[in-house]
Parts: structure tokens; sequence; C-alpha cells
């Protein structure tokens, strides 16, 4: 079995599936492993490098693309694919692929590859569960991208993070906010306080109080229960209007304190919560800055703008969309790790093998034998499913 990784088309896309480290565990497993040249550039590894691990180096995508029973990648198939096609139609029909496809962002493209046959999982879907936790590249992507924020963040903002004692006087310490203290949340506080910051950590699952505690910081978030405030899956919900408006007025509270807002909260599936008003950025110091990780999903804050940096009354808000990208090296090396393993999970004796029965594989799969397996995106697709345990 050919499995190809191509080089990342998408603007700003630094990053590279596999590193050579993780092409000798595949070549391990009895695959082989087919390079697109100059994939692993922008995470500093050469050609060189995957040949020494043992990987064959193939010019361009469009024969990467053709020969390869699998795809391994980073971003879902996109419009800049070999001979100006779109990506989804170089993949050989009924052959395999594996990225962060986000299926509900990417209704058509889910679409297009039952279509074609492709056997496709999305390694967003991996469980959050002890078992995988090595193929968790959610979790790698938000450590990245929740440290990186915080970076950004000082470096935009007019104010030292750390207290300092000097001859010219003592300099108070930048308040820190993040709001959302998830995995991305809880990297942001961590980073912030070896900044120096006063942190606080807001979430409305009482479950982080401990862990936004144990990291320095104060937890500020309202008094809500576990059900009220998350699922099944430890994943926040919608809340009440009544515990909405709960934690809005304690949030409301905090937001003119802080010198920095760092915002990470999601609902799995659903627009982000908007949680900073216009107004509420208006109450804010000028010289703040507002560094918003859920841009990609529509903001927390209501004057975000996806992938841009704006200034609104004296106010910083940045909308990143890519800030793993941006650590090209060890997100790299963090996801390549997550995606190997899974990918091993599929593989026997050099050929695939797909156990349904197996939670991880069952639950990341997308599409396969020309059906959307995965019940919720069938669902917002208006198409049935088939039973779960089904080949
Ligand atoms: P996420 O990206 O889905 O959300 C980020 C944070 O936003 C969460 O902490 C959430 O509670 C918070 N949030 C949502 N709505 C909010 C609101 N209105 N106000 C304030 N905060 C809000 O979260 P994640 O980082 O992917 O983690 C989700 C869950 O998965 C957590 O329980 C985490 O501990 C768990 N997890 C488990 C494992 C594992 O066991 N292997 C690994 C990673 C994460």
């Amino acid at each position: 079995m050919n499995v190809g990784i191509p080089r990342e088309t998408g603007a700003g896309e630094r990053r590279v599936a596999v590193v050579p480290d993780s092409v000798r565990q595949l070549q391990k497993a009895g695959v082989s492993v087919l390079v697109e040249s100059g994939a692993g550039a922008g995470a500093t590894h050469p050609d060189r490098a995957y040949e020494e691990a043992g990987a064959t180096i193939v010019p361009g995508a469009a024969a990467l693309w053709s020969d390869s029973d699998a795809i391994l990648k980073i971003q879902p198939p996109g419009p800049d694919g070999p001979g100006g096609r779109p990506e989804v139609e170089a993949l050989r029909e009924g052959s395999v692929l594996v990225c962060l496809l986000r299926p509900f962002s990417n209704l058509d493209l889910v679409r297009t590859l039952a279509a074609r046959r492709i056997t496709s999982f999305s390694m967003d879907l991996v469980p959050r569960t002890t078992r995988a936790q090595r193929m968790d590249a959610l979790s790698s992507m938000a450590t990245a991208a929740g440290y990186k924020a915080v970076l950004v963040a000082a470096a935009s903002s007019p104010k030292f993070f750390p207290m300092f004692v000097t001859a010219a006087g003592t300099i108070a310490p930048s308040r820190v906010l993040v709001i959302g203290a998830g995995v991305a949340g809880l990297q942001a506080i961590a980073t912030a306080r070896r900044l120096g910051a006063v942190v606080e950590g807001y979430d409305i699952r009482p479950a982080v109080k401990e862990e936004v505690e144990s990291l320095g910081a104060t937890f500020v978030g309202p008094t809500l229960s576990p059900e009220e405030a998350q699922d099944a899956q430890g994943y926040a919900k919608p809340l009440s209007a009544e515990a909405r408006v709960k934690a809005q007025d304690l949030l409301r509270a905090r937001i003119p304190q802080a010198d920095v807002i760092i915002t990470t909260a999601r609902v799995p599936g659903l627009p982000a919560p908007k949680l900073i008003t216009a107004e509420d950025v208006r109450k804010m110091r000028p010289g703040s800055v507002i560094v918003d990780l859920a841009a990609d999903m529509g903001g927390n804050c209501e004057l975000t703008k996806q992938g841009a940096e704006i200034v609104v009354d004296g106010v910083t808000i940045h909308g990143p969309v890519r800030l793993a990208a941006t650590l090209p090296v060890h997100a790299s090396q963090m996801y390549s790790r997550n995606i190997t393993a899974f990918f091993l999970l599929l593989v026997h004796e050099g050929a695939l093998r797909l156990n349904f029965d197996d939670d991880i594989v069952r639950d990341t799969c997308v599409t396969h034998e020309g059906l959307v397996r995965h019940a919720p995106t069938a669902e917002r697709l208006g198409a049935a499913a088939p039973a779960p345990s089904a080949p």
C-alpha cells in the first residue's frame, strides 16, 4: 500500500502531516511512504530527511495523488490540486483520506467524497478517550494555538506582562482574562502565568475550576451544575436562558478589568458563543488586546474579523484562523504522531483492514463505500447514515 504525504496548499499552511520520524514507523508497519517534494520544507524537514527515513520523494502533486492508496493530510482537500483541479478530484476513486476534515463545515466536500467512494476519516472526530489520547490532534493543535495566542497578545500589547520593580518605580503586571478553559485556554493560562501576568480563567464548566487554579490563576466562572453546563462527553453545551444571563453578568464585570483577553469558547458543531459584545469592547481600556481563538467558528467577540487584526476604540482584536500553523515544527511533530498512531489502527501487515467495531475507527469515519457514515453529518446532509456497526 502506498501512503502519500502531499504538500499542504492552504494559505499560510507551513505544517506537514507526517514528519520523517513517523515515516520510519509507517514503513515498519509494512506500507510504502510517498512524499511530495518540498512537503516538509515549511516545517524544516528537507526531502533528504524523508529519504533517509525510507520514503520515496515524488516530484509533483499529480504523481503523488495518483500513486497513493491513502493520503494523510492536515487540511481538508482544497481547491488548488494538481493540474489546477480541486484536490478531491485528484484522490484515487476508492482510496483512503485522513485529515482534519471538519465535516460540518465542509458538507459539499463530504458529498463529493461519498460520490467518489473515498473512505475518509476526520482527525477532529477522534473520541476524547484515554485509548485515543495519542491520536488527539485537536488537543495538539489547541495546545499550540493557546500558547501562541498569548505571544501574539504580548507582542501586540503596549504593556509589560510581568511585574517589574525598578529604579524608575514599580510596574504593575498585566491582567489577562482567559475565556474558555479547555485545552487551548489552559495552555494560554499556563503561558500567560509563565510570562508573569495575573491571570483569571473563566468557563461555564465547573469541572475546570481546579485545573485553572492549579496553574496559578483565579477561576471566575459562574456556579452552574455539571448537568447545566456540559454534555455526557464533557463538552460544553448551550446554556438555558437563565444560566446564560448569570454567566454573562459575571463575565461582563471581568472584561473591563483585563489588559488582555484570550478567548477560546466553543460548543461542538455550533457557531462560537458570542461572549464579548461591541459594548463590552468599548468599556475596555485603550491599548487592551483581544485574541479570539474561536474566530474560525464566527468568534467569541462580536467585532472579531476572521483572519484579521482590527483596532476598535483603541482595543486591538485579533481573529487568527491557523495559529498552530505558525509553529510548524512542533505542530507538525505532534500532528504527525497523532495521525500515524491513528493510521496504524487501519493497517494490518501492510494492507488496509477496517474494523468498524473499534470505536475510534467507527467514530472518525465520515464516508465509506459511497455512504456518509458519520450520523450527525449525514443528518445535516439530509441523508440517512448506515447503522453504526455495519462494515
Ligand atoms: P472546546 O474547544 O470544545 O471548548 C473550549 C472551552 O470553551 C471549553 O472548556 C468549554 O467549556 C468552553 N466554553 C464553551 N461555551 C462557553 C461559554 N458560553 N462560556 C465560557 N466557556 C465556554 O474544548 P476542548 O479543549 O476541546 O475540551 C473539551 C472537553 O474535552 C474538556 O472537557 C476537556 O477536558 C476534554 N478533553 C479530554 C481529553 C481526554 O480525555 N483525552 C482530551 C482533551 C480534552
